[in-house]
C-alpha cells in the first residue's frame, strides 16, 4: 500500500477550514516535499496524519493501517521553535528520549540505548558530539540531532516539519544529503517546507498544499518553474 493514504479529510479550527477535503497518495520509497505558503495548513496536515489533531472528517492510513496501529514506526521531528534547555542535557540524552516512546517512561535507557544513540548520531554526523550540552550546538546541529532521535526507532517512515527553516546553505545542503541517504536506505521521507525551490532539485516528490491539494505526484511531472 502507499506509505500515506489521506481521504477526505477536512479540519477546521473554528469557522475556517485549514484542511479541505484532501486526498493524498504518498508512495513508498520517496522522498516527499510537502510545499505551501504560511497558513497553507502543512503542520496541521502532518499533526492530522499523526492523530495529533482530530479532523471533522476522513480518515488516514500508513501502510495500509491506522496510525494508531504505527506506534513505534514513524518518526516524528516537529517543528522547532526555539527550545530553553533548562536543565543540562547532552546530546546522547536527547537521542534516547527517542526509545521512550517505545519503551514507555519508566525504563531507564540501558547499555543497548546508549549504543543505538551513538549509532543514530552516526548516521547524522554527530557522533563526536554525543557528550556536548544540546544547548550550545547551533541551529543546523540540533536539528540533525533530532533526527537522529526520530531514528532511534528505525522507523520506515519519516515525517519532517520545516527541517530546514532557519538553517544557512551549508548545512541545508547537509541535512538534504541526509534525508537522500535516508530514503535511499530504504525510507518514506515526508519534509514540510515554504519553498519550492529548495526541493525541486532534489525531491522526487512534490504536494502542493494552500487548504486544498493544488497539486500532488512525481516531481518531474508535478513541478513547472511556471508555478
Ligand atoms: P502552515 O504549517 O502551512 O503554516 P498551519 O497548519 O500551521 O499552516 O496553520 C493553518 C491555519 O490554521 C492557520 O490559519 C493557523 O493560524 C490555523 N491554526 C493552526 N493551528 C491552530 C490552532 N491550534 N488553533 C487555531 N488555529 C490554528
Ligand atoms: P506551526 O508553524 O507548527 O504551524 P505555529 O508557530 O503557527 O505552529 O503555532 C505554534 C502553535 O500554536 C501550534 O501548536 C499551532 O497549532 C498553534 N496555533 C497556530 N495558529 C494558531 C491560532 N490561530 N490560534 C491558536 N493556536 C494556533
Amino acid at each position: 500500500g502507499q506509505a500515506l493514504h489521506i481521504e477526505d479529510i477536512t479540519v477546521s479550527y473554528g469557522a475556517n477550514p485549514a484542511l479541505w477535503d484532501i486526498d493524498l497518495d504518498i508512495p513508498p520509497g520517496v522522498m516527499c516535499a510537502i510545499v505551501g505558503p504560511n497558513g497553507a495548513g502543512k503542520s496541521t496536515l502532518i499533526k492530522t496524519a499523526l492523530g495529533l489533531v482530530r479532523p471533522v472528517a476522513g480518515h488516514v492510513r500508513f501502510l495500509g493501517r491506522p496510525v494508531a496501529q504505527m506506534r513505534g514506526k514513524i518518526g516524528y521531528v516537529p517543528q522547532r521553535h526555539s527550545v530553553d534547555w533548562d536543565f543540562p542535557t547532552t546530546v546522547r540524552d536527547v537521542v534516547e528520549m527517542g526509545l521512550y516512546q517505545q519503551l514507555g517512561w519508566f525504563r531507564r535507557p540501558g547499555a543497548q540505548a546508549h549504543a543505538r544513540a551513538l549509532g543514530a548520531l552516526a548516521e547524522v554526523g554527530m557522533q563526536d558530539y554525543a557528550g556536548r550540552q544540546i544547548s550550545q550546538l547551533s541551529g543546523g546541529q540540533q536539528q540533525r540531532v533530532f533526527i537522529a532521535r526520530a531514528l532511534m526507532q528505525d522507523a520506515p517512515i519519516l515525517i519532517l516539519d520545516e527541517p530546514l527553516a532557519g538553517v544557512d546553505a551549508a548545512t541545508e545542503a547537509v541535512i538534504i544529503a541526509l534525508l537522500q541517504r535516508l530514503r535511499d536506505a530504504g525510507r518514506t521521507i515526508i519534509v514540510v517546507h515554504h519553498d519550492l525551490t529548495t526541493v525541486q532539485s532534489y525531491f522526487d516528490w512534490l504536494v502542493m498544499l494552500n487548504v486544498r491539494i493544488i497539486a500532488q505526484g512525481p516531481m518531474a511531472e508535478v513541478y513547472t518553474p511556471e508555478n
